[in-house]
């Protein structure tokens, strides 16, 4: 536990915390929304901070990023809480349960990276936001030994918190989840603050993808899909987009995304992205390769998280040349 970032102290003992939209205001022993951060005497502290409720070796496409390093892995790491309340969180079980923890210091995950040969370490499974101070710590401590950082995130952050993280982060994957109802009625967040987000760190020049689990009858109608993919293209058409399928978890009983779903969602998506991928589907292996969206040759072919092939040559085309967006060394 330490002193929180990011909180105003107001009369009575009460504080203010300002690192999400929420702006949660908490008496004397509350806790936020969030639940990872508490007012205690007046002060907000952040109960996650190097209190690890899960953490393993991934392979960056798990994230997924499919043009940050293809083929490393990552040493991931999560505490407990979230700034939503999704009803289908795969992760429920420390985003929105206390689940145990261990004590785990920075320097020790570093280390545990470096020992596995990882390429960095990623923020992840449960919200980064909730623990940032954590996150925050981390990244220089991972640079002195070369690693990368990264944050797997909903992207519900304010400006200043927002722009403070981004010069020390390599790469962000941020999740869009659908319209500003969906956000209100199934997230408990809003959708404009993640827009934001998204804009704010891919002009800032970190490396940003997306992704968006689709939902039979709750955030796959065309009108709304069309339009946020038309919201991205406007931020970059070259934005990777990963149309993520949906299996039931948590609340959600909706039967899981059948694939001819998933494939008007990447018909529509590609008319409008130039990087768009299937994510949790087999079968469709072409869904998951990256071609050059000028020449259509295929550049990195994979099987589910498993790179199979990289042709890339510093970074860019090996036949005509064009430019993949990314970082790939
Ligand atoms: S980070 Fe947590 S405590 Fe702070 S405003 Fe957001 S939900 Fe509330």
């Amino acid at each position: 536990m330490r002193e929180a970032l990011y909180y105003k102290k107001e009369p009575l003992f009460r504080v203010r915390c300002v690192l999400c939209p929420h702006r949660c205001q908490m008496h004397k022993g509350q806790a936020g929304l969030c639940r990872s951060r508490v007012n205690q005497d007046g002060e907000l502290m952040t109960t996650a901070y190097e209190e690890v409720s899960a953490y393993g070796l991934d392979p960056v496409e798990k994230k997924p990023l499919y043009h940050f390093l293809p083929g490393r892995d990552l040493l991931t790491y999560s505490g407990n809480g979230c700034t939503f309340r999704c009803t289908f969180c795969a992760n429920h079980m420390i985003s929105q349960e206390d689940a145990p923890t261990a004590h785990l210091g920075v320097p020790e995950l570093v280390e545990l990276a470096r020992r596995h040969g990882a390429a960095g370490l990623a923020a992840s499974y449960a919200e980064p936001v909730v623990f940032y101070e954590f996150v925050r710590d981390m990244a220089p401590c991972a640079r002195e030994q070369g690693l990368k950082n990264v944050a797997v995130t909903n992207g519900f952050i304010l400006e200043g918190p927002l722009r403070d993280w981004l010069p020390s982060l390599d790469a962000l994957k941020v999740d869009l989840k659908g319209n500003e109802a969906f956000y209100r009625e199934v997230c408990g967040g809003q959708a404009d603050p993640v827009w934001r987000t998204v804009r704010i760190a891919h002009e800032s020049g970190v490396h940003v993808e997306t992704a968006m689990p689709l939902i039979p009858s709750l955030n796959d109608y065309h009108e709304d899909f069309d339009e946020m993919v038309g919201k991205l293209a406007e931020i970059s058409p070259e934005i990777p987009f990963h149309i993520q399928a949906y299996t039931p978890a948590h609340r959600m009983s909706v039967d899981a995304t059948p694939l001819e779903d998933l494939e008007r969602a990447y018909e529509a998506a590609s008319r409008s992205l130039k990087f768009v991928y299937l994510q949790n589907v087999s079968g469709v292996p072409d869904r998951q390769t990256t071609f050059c969206p000028d020449c259509r040759e295929p550049l990195i072919r994979r099987d589910g998280n498993r790179v199979l092939e990289n042709r890339l040559k510093e970074g860019q085309c090996p036949r005509c040349a064009r430019a993949i967006p990314g970082v790939f060394s």
